[in-house]
């Protein structure tokens, strides 16, 4: 097998470009791919700081490692969730990286900041972990990038991941949210960071040979929590499709992405927006998803959400 750009021997096929490539070609392929994602959208530019979320797992790690290469303003933020043989492990691999690369990281404990970890707010929340794990992350993540003036929040998010949130949110007809798919979120309300997803071209295989070529460690333990995450059989059926049919995934993304301004005219993505009344964050409803999961669990949201208070 010959290497597609440079007629070397090839390591590695990617049957949905009819392509391979030697371990030259393929990491500036990725390079490529990262570069033409952050341009069609105009995600941000090498003059803007961007805050990264890195879990510890191979997407995060891999952009975390490609942003900086390409010359980017990266901080890295890793929320610690304190799940029991998951969350320990992540944190050293995010720390040590940072360390050996000398790279500016945050670490923001859950206990620490709010009281609880997160299989301790879970048990007081009528929700499924991943529910709660969910819009606590995106809070957390976005009052954190707002208040520390990032303009943009960039999450490791890949192809398999918004197919299975696309196939997610068709197959339940949740039109709200395909309104508000996008590898681009742009910040259209006081308080809202712009959000985007440079990998969003690029799949779980060929990120994970990424990182195995360029020796970036990651966190390879399973979050207990993710045998219940529906996203998981959704990503299985997808690739049960894409073996029979390579591209599948990529067209399915793609088209939609295409169209979905034609299928959706006219529609608010964010609906009408308002100020939370405990945190002053923006919601569509009086109180925002946030405080509503802390005053469940018996909390006063006020005590830890204000912008002081989680400042590190
Ligand atoms: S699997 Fe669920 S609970 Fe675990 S980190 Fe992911 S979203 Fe959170
Ligand atoms: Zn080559
Ligand atoms: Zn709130």
């Amino acid at each position: 097998m010959k290497c597609t750009a440079c007629k070397d021997e090839a390591i590695l096929r990617i049957k949905r470009h009819h392509v391979a490539f030697c371990q030259k070609c393929f990491i500036k392929f990725i390079q490529k791919q990262i570069i033409q994602a952050i341009k069609r959208y105009q995600m941000f530019s090498k003059k803007e700081s961007v805050l990264l979320a890195v879990s510890g797992g191979k997407d995060s790690m891999a952009l975390w490692s490609v942003l900086t290469d390409l010359g980017n303003q990266i901080t890295a933020i890793h929320l610690d969730l304190g799940i029991p043989n998951f969350s320990d492990q992540s944190r050293q691999i995010v720390q040590r990286f940072a360390i050996d690369k000398n790279l500016p990281l945050v670490v923001f404990s859950l206990k620490e900041h709010l009281g609880y970890t997160l299989p301790e707010l879970q048990k007081k929340i009528p929700r499924p972990a991943c529910s709660v794990c969910g819009l606590t992350k995106r809070f957390i993540l976005n009052h954190y990038a707002y208040h520390h003036h990032y303009s943009v929040l960039a999450t490791g998010h890949n192809l398999d991941d918004e197919a299975a949130t696309l196939l997610g949110n068709l197959l339940r007809w949740r039109e709200e949210y395909l309104q508000h798919q996008s590898p681009c979120l742009p910040s259209d309300y006081p308080g809202l960071v712009k959000k985007v997803k440079p990998f969003y071209t690029l799949t779980d295989q060929e990120i994970l040979w990424y990182v195995q070529q360029m020796k970036i460690p990651y966190c390879d333990s399973i979050c207990p929590f993710s045998r219940k995450a529906s996203s998981l059989d959704f990503k299985k059926a997808l690739n049960v499709i894409e073996d029979q049919s390579p591209g599948t995934k990529h067209y399915f993304l793609f088209h939609f992405l295409e169209r979905k301004h034609d299928l959706f005219p006219g529609k608010q993505p964010n609906g009408i927006l308002k100020n939370c009344s405990l945190c002053g964050m923006p919601t569509t409803q009086e109180r925002c998803s946030f405080c509503s999961v802390l005053e469940t669990a018996q909390n006063k949201s006020q005590l830890f959400i204000g912008k002081d208070d989680i400042e590190l």
